[in-house]
């Protein structure tokens, strides 16, 4: 079969001679769907545009970070002010301040901030920190949940290590795996159970605040919540991971949507992707005693030379103020309409499925219809399968979806009727390839 993206074959040749696997980061390699990984030159709106100048309705959104869409006006506009006064300083900023209070401003649990460049880095952090303060070594992580690649949460990860099938990975010494405890997500009797056996040792649970890595798994009822009773009985910490729901799930992140109404509070939160806007930047924030554990403050370490930068603080701080109730109520009805003509389409098909939903996050799982996914032995029991030959029976018809089961869809405010209907138009033909895989 001769392909239709010669460009981004030639492309992709010259990269892995250059590159392992021809990537900077493993799911961008199209290791689980097969075929060649398009390659982007620009992106507008709801659509990105490939190397062979075909565009494609975007469902990845650079996995999560384009809430507002591609390329949005405002946030360009700040980028290249910032850009025109100058790349980066090694010292303060105004602009630093400036996002450090809207994120105050909308996560009331966010007492301090600190800015950082990725989301590895500020779960990194959190680890390190929730160490500091308590003087207690081990820490709890929920299989399927991926909190970046720092070493210790590496084992049961979601994300790029469920696609590749990885059981952690080469690298990663015993010991660092030796303080990590692995609990099946969405059983508290589990976690009970850990700290009766461990509690006086265990220095903070970690875990998504709703889990994207594994496929989209809501979170049980009163499990966030009976997370941070259990931590406060036994005098640990909670680190709610938002890189991934942070500012996209609601304007206070899932947290927002749930922990906030219900009346508890994290002890320590991460932000990604949103937060940036599309520029490196992550952060950690929380309670103001446990953050000031951070140097200069306090005895914990943490640096670095390009932490908020100034062109990344000004992509946020334009984000975060175009980042309306308005956009979340679009992307929310959004979500529901697109899940709700997926699931017709496979069911037109006889593709037996569930959809998986935390707030505006979906993904969709197949051969799950009976029990849905509820934890990452669930997620990989399914028909992981069907996927690929859906996926590029998409990206034939013009729609960039996650090149993996277990991520997430990405929508955006950009994403109108027309980018809707591509979408619709595309999922009958897709549904057929996923019956006959
Ligand atoms: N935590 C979660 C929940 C994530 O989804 C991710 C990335 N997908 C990370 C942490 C790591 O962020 P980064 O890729 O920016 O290091």
């Amino acid at each position: 079969m001769t392909s239709n993206t010669p460009v981004s074959d030639q492309l992709f040749d010259r990269a892995q001679s250059l590159m392992p696997g021809g990537v900077n980061s493993p799911v961008r390699a199209f290791g689980s769907v097969g075929g060649t990984p398009k390659f982007m030159v620009s992106a507008k709106g709801a659509y990105l545009t490939d190397a062979d100048g075909r565009d494609y309705v975007d469902l990845v959104c650079s996995w999560g970070p384009a809430l507002l869409g591609h390329a949005h006006p405002a946030v360009l506009e700040a980028v290249h002010a910032a850009v025109d006064r100058g790349l980066s300083f090694g010292a303060s900023t105004p602009d630093e301040a400036n996002l450090a209070a809207l994120v105050k401003e909308r996560v009331s649990a966010v007492e301090r901030i600190r800015m950082v460049s990725t989301g590895t880095e500020a779960t990194m952090t959190a680890v390190r920190l929730a160490r500091g303060f308590t003087g207690r070594n081990l820490i709890i992580k929920f299989a399927g949940c991926y909190h970046g690649h720092l070493d210790g949460l590496l084992a049961s990860a979601g994300s790029g290590v469920a696609t590749l099938a990885l059981p952690g990975s080469a690298g990663v010494t015993a010991a660092a795996a030796a303080e990590t405890m692995v609990l099946p997500y969405n059983d508290l009797a589990a976690v009970e159970e850990a700290f009766a056996a461990h509690g006086k040792d265990i220095a903070a649970v970690i875990t998504e605040a709703a889990p994207a890595n594994m496929g989209v798994v809501t979170p049980g009822e009163g499990f966030n919540a009976g997370l941070s009773r259990i931590t406060k009985e036994h005098g640990a910490l909670l680190i709610l991971d938002e890189v991934l729901t942070g500012f996209r799930t609601g304007y206070a992140g899932y947290w927002g949507l749930t922990g906030q109404q219900e009346g508890w509070a994290p002890d320590l939160l991460t932000f990604g992707k949103v937060i940036g806007g599309g520029m490196p930047t992550a952060a950690l924030g929380g309670r103001a005693d446990v953050m000031d554990y951070l140097a200069p403050v306090g005895p914990v370490y943490q640096a670095g030379t390009l932490s908020g930068n100034p062109v990344a603080m000004a992509a946020g701080v334009a984000t975060l103020t175009h980042a309306t109730q308005e956009v979340y109520a679009h992307v929310d009805a959004r979500s529901l309409e697109l899940s709700a003509a997926l699931s017709s389409a496979l069911d037109a098909e006889g593709v037996d499925h569930s959809i998986q939903r935390a707030g505006n996050l979906f993904s969709v799982a197949f051969g799950t219809s009976a029990n849905g996914v509820h934890n990452y032995q669930d997620a990989q029991a399914q028909e992981a399968f069907r996927y690929a030959p859906f996926f590029h029976s998409m990206l034939d018809s013009g729609v960039y979806l996650p090149p993996s089961v277990y991520e997430a869809w990405f929508l955006s405010a950009a994403h109108d009727d027309a980018a809707l209907n591509r979408i619709y138009d595309a999922l009958p033909a897709a549904a057929k390839a996923a019956a006959g895989a």
